[in-house]
């Protein structure tokens, strides 16, 4: 039986129980949910060193600055537009923009119920009624429609939905202003945005489904919005549309797209392809309406795809999407590390999948992944400060990649300021009077089981250190059974699957120790599990082992060929410049069997355990295809911590072998030089001269420069030699990413030599033909010079680029 009666939701049960509990009283119970809940996010006060400052930095200068950001971008004066309050000339420019200021919402109501703020609750109160008189009155909100521009956004269409598989991102806007307003709700008790959330929902259920309006959404999210608002009003309306949403795509008569999930019906896919944050988003979604409706064939379909991810498709650090070509997943193993895309919204969506996954099946090896996300690939995503970001979040940078403080496209900076006020709803979960410890978070937590009400503390200093002490406080002496997960990189099982190999040898089991005394303990998927009554300050301690491990990468991964990558404990590290000599770490090599130590430096990147090693720098010497090697020492710093200070080169995959290295130029002229050009970007100029070979015109992983988006232009690129000098040859390497990319090989070149004042054609003796995929070299009458001038006329349709210039 389910009640259509709205209620408040206790905040134990912030992802919807079997029973609940209604204000007026009265039980309602949906048919069915997840088998394991997990324990909410305000039951569990975080008090550690690690999570809790990152928790405060969100609330304190995320939160406010997003808010801000809304405000000066003009996100808030679209909602004012659409309610006809404000004329304006133009929109923001994505026609999803809305849903940043949900977002920023719900992370600030996710705050809200942690620490009382009532000058942000009364701001927030102003926020809603403003999206509320955006509201059209049968309750469609989307400003980019209802604030009639002038000149529409092409994306939006003639009329209502009419885009809406494509790129309206109506549905998207909704599905978000959902999940806010179920936070807004739990975290405030009010229904103001509840209220606004649900006369939309009522309109979709009026308009979509079999025989009416059959479209489905072109960007998931609508799917968890749906499934969530349904839990809280129990409309099982909500729960048959987010059901109806799936099951369209892929069927026949719509857009049909992998880059949207909907190339085959969603239970005939066992792939993960396209767009990550879609497919991502679509497969927790997919989650939400097994666990609800006991669905075989979507449980399938998602364990199929879960596989196919972490054998093939997964960085080491937990990001996904490793291509930027359609912000999509690779092809199988192809994770390649510079140009790894692993964009923080995927990443995001990735902790949420993971944590249904295990929800439905109890594993803790979805936990491995869940955690190995959060501690990695998730956190580097905001800055050690909270106001700087990262969209794509490559594993290696030649200084190229820096954290902005806005993007036109904002997604992934609402979606960490929501997302991590949210992190202790991860660390406990529970099934009847099973309690599972998931994650390693020094807290204090309250647990309602069947059999009476849990006090739980965890002290430990993870995850520098892998001691933990549990202390257990049942307001009476209760049976129930603890379930603390043993993490795979514990017990050297990194990650589930064959992706990432950890070579050491079996790890022993870890010891628990109850009141000082070993206990023992039976293993299941992946939990200890100690089942027995337990009184009022029983202690259990244990420690994981927190060694360095040197992981591999599947062989046939080739961009990690010859490479190591560190972690300890969940962290995965990496090099990165100011910690190592000239600021370089492309050079370095570290032997395999070299041994590492952890040293905690209290005063680094508010503080972090950095491991210590010795290595030798490469460098290419002129007249000898030989690599000079000095030792050195090297130095890694966990990855969430990157690009804290200043654009620099960094490397998570360590070469273990000197050919996988990029040594430092030799000393040829070009080198030498001063490079400049019709170009700002300095990193741009490095790469000409950096003699880092292209494997072909297209290789992104090496530096190049080129001047997209600019077309049909005359550009330059200038060396200004050290001193006077005679050159008679000069070779180019052209930038090419066709058919696909913006660049082609030029339309024509010329070379000139500086002659006083003056730019002077060289006398060409032999050039090669202009082509891809090789070095084009002039062979030309001697001239003694200050400075070389590359000239290049730039093809019509399209911009040039280039990877190396070198001169004899
Ligand atoms: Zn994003």
């Amino acid at each position: 039986m389910i009640s259509i009666k709205m209620r408040r939701i206790a905040a134990s049960t912030l992802i919807g129980t079997l029973g609940f509990v209604s204000q007026t009283g009265a039980q309602v119970h949906l048919h069915a949910d997840y088998p394991i809940q997990p324990v909410a996010f305000t039951q569990v006060q975080v008090m550690d060193n690690f999570w809790a400052p990152k928790i405060r930095t969100n609330a304190e200068v995320t939160i406010p600055y997003t808010l801000d950001q809304c405000k000066r971008t003009g996100r808030i004066d679209n909602f004012l537009a659409a309610a006809g309050k404000k004329k304006l000339n133009k929109l923001t420019e994505y026609t999803f923009d809305d849903t940043d200021l949900y977002k920023i919402i719900e992370g600030a109501s996710y705050g809200l119920q942690v620490k009382k703020n009532p000058e942000l609750e009364k701001y927030l109160d102003t926020l809603i009624n403003i999206i509320g008189d955006a509201q059209e009155r049968d309750g469609y909100l989307y400003t980019f429609r209802s604030a009639k521009m002038e000149k529409p956004h092409n994306w939006i269409g003639s009329k209502r939905w009419e885009k809406e598989e494509d790129l309206s991102h109506e549905l998207y806007n909704s599905g978000h202003l959902f999940e806010s307003a179920v936070a807004h709700y739990q975290a405030t008790g009010k229904k103001t945005l509840l209220n606004i959330a649900i006369k939309n929902a009522d309109l979709l259920v009026k308009t979509f489904g079999y025989g009416k309006e059959e479209k489905f959404p072109g960007h998931q999210i609508i799917e968890t919005g749906l499934t969530k608002l349904y839990r809280v009003t129990g409309k099982k309306e909500y729960l048959d549309l987010a059901k109806f949403f799936l099951d369209l795509r892929g069927t026949p008569g719509h857009l049909n797209h992998e880059y949207s999930q909907a190339h085959k019906k969603v239970t005939d896919q066992h792939e993960a392809v396209g767009h990550a944050v879609r497919a991502t988003y679509m497969y927790t979604g997919m989650a939400d309406v097994a666990a609800l409706t006991g669905n075989k064939e979507y449980l399938k379909a998602i364990d199929d795809i879960w596989e196919d991810v972490v054998d093939k498709k997964l960085y080491i650090t937990g990001g996904i999407g490793a291509t930027g070509a359609g912000e999509a997943f690779g092809k199988p193993y192809d994770l390649p590390n510079m140009s790894a895309y692993a964009e923080t919204c995927a990443a995001i969506a990735n902790v949420y999948w993971n944590s249904r996954m295990f929800l439905l099946h109890g594993d803790s090896r979805y936990i491995d992944v869940m955690e190995r996300t959060l501690y990695n690939g998730l956190l580097s995503g905001v800055s050690l400060s909270g106001d700087r970001f990262f969209y794509p979040n490559p594993l290696a940078s030649m200084g190229q990649h820096q954290r902005s403080a806005w993007f036109g496209c904002a997604c992934c900076i609402s979606n960490m300021t929501r997302f991590l006020p949210s992190m202790p709803g991860y660390v406990y979960a529970q099934n009847k009077n099973d309690l599972f410890v998931n994650l390693f978070v020094g807290s204090k937590s309250s647990v309602k089981l069947p059999a009476g009400t849990i006090g739980i503390t965890q002290m430990t200093n993870y995850p520098w250190d892998g001691k933990n002490e549990i202390t257990i406080d049942p307001a009476k002496s209760t049976a129930f059974a603890l379930h603390i997960r043993i993490p795979g990189w514990s017990v050297n099982k990194p990650v589930p699957g064959t992706l990432y190999l950890d070579t050491d040898a079996n790890a022993n089991p870890v010891k628990i120790l109850l009141n000082g005394k070993a206990v023992t303990y039976k293993m299941d998927k992946g939990y200890a599990v100690i089942d027995r009554t337990w009184k009022k300050g029983d202690k259990l301690s244990f420690e994981l082992p927190m060694e360095i491990k040197k992981l591999m990468a599947n062989q046939q991964v080739s961009a990690d060929k010859d490479r190591f990558a560190l972690q300890r404990g969940p962290l995965v590290y990496c090099l990165e410049g100011p910690d190592n000599k000239d600021a370089a770490v492309m050079n370095i090599v570290v032997k395999k069997e070299e041994p590492i130590q952890a040293v905690y430096r209290e005063e680094l990147l508010n503080g972090v355990m950095t491991l210590q090693m010795k290595g030798s720098a490469t460098k290419r010497q002129l007249n000898s295809s030989e690599l000079v090697k000095t030792e050195q020492p090297v130095t890694a710093i966990p990855y969430y911590a990157w690009a804290n200070r200043g654009a620099s080169e960094m490397e998570v995959w360590i070469p273990y072998e000197e050919s996988a290295a990029k040594p430092m130029p030799a000393p040829t002229i070009a080198s030498k030089s001063k490079v400049s050009g019709s170009i700002g970007n300095k990193r741009m100029l490095k790469g000409l001269n950096d003699q880092y070979e292209p494997q072909d015109s297209r290789d992104a992983s090496a530096t190049y420069l080129h001047w997209w988006p600019k077309k049909n232009s005359q550009e330059y690129v200038q060396y200004d030699f050290d001193k006077e000098t005679t050159v008679s040859e000069s070779s180019v390497y052209w930038y090419d990413d066709g058919p696909f990319g913006g660049c082609r090989i030029p339309a024509s070149w010329k070379l000139l030599y500086k002659k006083g004042d003056e730019w002077v054609p060289v006398t060409t003796i032999k050039a090669d033909p202009i082509a891809k995929d090789k070095y084009n070299t002039i062979k030309f009458e001697p001239v003694t010079t200050s400075a070389l001038k590359l000239e290049i006329q730039q093809p019509v349709e399209h911009s040039a680029g280039l990877h190396e210039w070198s001169v004899k």
